[in-house]
């Protein structure tokens, strides 16, 4: 829901502060498709509201995985400019995944977005409406969306106040009311966004894209560590766990040839050690894109994490959704581009 149109018109028509609160039930709790469902307000409130849009994204392509259920959403917005989230469907999970930006400044070199560029950072409600999108279509099949992640395109910390925002509102009760446990953001490292996570006083999650163990590798693969350096990125990490007792995970998109050798687990196994075992390591395969980067073979993925697991270190390989619908991490916008 756009908010500040919305506000205008009911300070245009001098409505009472409540009216507000009403029109968010019957978004957010009645989850109405049109102001005329909006039984609650009267004929000449919603018709006063009639050039709002009750959204503010319009859904201009959706793609559905044959293989995982995954669902991807190209979404217009009212600039004309597009983002994408997807719905990834795993047992009783449905986990949304949401975009903070449209584009991204951080132009990481294996990423699809980074090449686009920041266009402009997403407000608090096209973020929440990502989420109202897909628990409005999964709510004929008595589902509901279990868990939302800021990992689709742009850079969370870069639009943290929005972000926040957005999590406010899909917490609250008055909202979508998902639980903030099951809320996560990603970052790239940036290192006074870490700190701000940690003083937030909703107890999300926490994910950081590390990619390599080393500064020299890192800041080939991720410009943002040229700013802060994988010392000061942990020395953050550290005061979070301190700080928040929550667990944290580091994010390791596998590059072949880039940082996936052996030496390199025993590093990030090194690097990692005074973390143990609070952390855990999520290993990502790579997902084609129109780069030089290849992904890094199975086998040698299993080796690398069986590596970080013997330094005492948890480590995961990142199950792939949606990979037939470029919907998988990392892969979103690719499709704009061949357009
Ligand atoms: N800006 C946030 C969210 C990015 S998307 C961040 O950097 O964390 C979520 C994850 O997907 C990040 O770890 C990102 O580095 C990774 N990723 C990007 N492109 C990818 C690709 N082609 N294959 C696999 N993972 C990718």
């Amino acid at each position: 829901m756009d908010r500040e149109r919305i506000q205008k018109v009911l300070d245009e028509r001098k409505e009472p502060a409540f009216r507000a609160k009403q029109i968010m039930a019957a978004i957010y709790g009645q989850r109405i498709s049109s102001w005329e469902q909006a039984t609650s307000l009267s004929k000449e409130l919603r018709d006063a509201l009639v050039d709002v849009p009750v959204s503010t994204l319009t859904l201009s392509h959706r793609a559905q995985s044959k293989k995982d259920g995954t669902v991807k959403a190209l979404f217009t917005l009212a600039d004309d400019k597009e983002i994408e989230a997807v719905m990834i469907p795993n047992g009783d999970f449905r986990t949304v995944c949401v975009s903070s930006q449209v584009g991204c400044a951080m132009k990481c070199s294996f990423c699809a977005t980074g090449t686009m560029g920041l266009k402009r950072n997403l407000s608090a409600d096209e973020i929440v409406d990502q989420v109202l999108f897909f628990e409005k279509e999964l709510a004929p099949k008595n589902e509901r969306v279990t868990n939302v992640v800021f990992m689709g395109m742009g850079e969370p910390c870069a639009n943290l106040d929005n972000v926040f925002e957005s999590i406010r509102i899909m917490n609250s009760k008055d909202g979508l009311g998902i639980g903030a446990r099951k809320i996560s953001i990603s970052t790239c490292g940036i290192v006074p966004g870490i700190r701000r996570i940690a003083e937030f006083d909703l107890q999300i999650n926490l994910a950081v894209s590390l990619h390599a163990p080393t500064d020299d590798v890192r800041s080939e693969i991720m410009p943002v560590n040229k700013a802060y350096s994988i010392g000061q990125v942990l020395d953050a990490c550290r005061d979070y766990l301190r700080q928040t007792n929550r667990k944290l995970f580091f994010e390791y998109v596998m590059l072949s040839g880039i940082n996936d050798s052996i030496e390199q687990a025993d590093e990030l196994g090194a690097v990692l050690k005074d973390f143990r075992p609070l952390i855990q390591v999520n290993l990502i395969p790579f997902h084609q894109s129109f780069f030089e980067f290849r992904p890094t073979a199975r086998a040698a993925i299993e080796r690398f994490q069986s590596i970080v697991l013997a330094a005492g270190i948890p480590c995961t390989i990142r199950h792939s959704a949606g990979v037939d619908i470029a919907a998988a991490c990392g892969q979103l916008a690719l499709e704009r581009k061949d357009k």
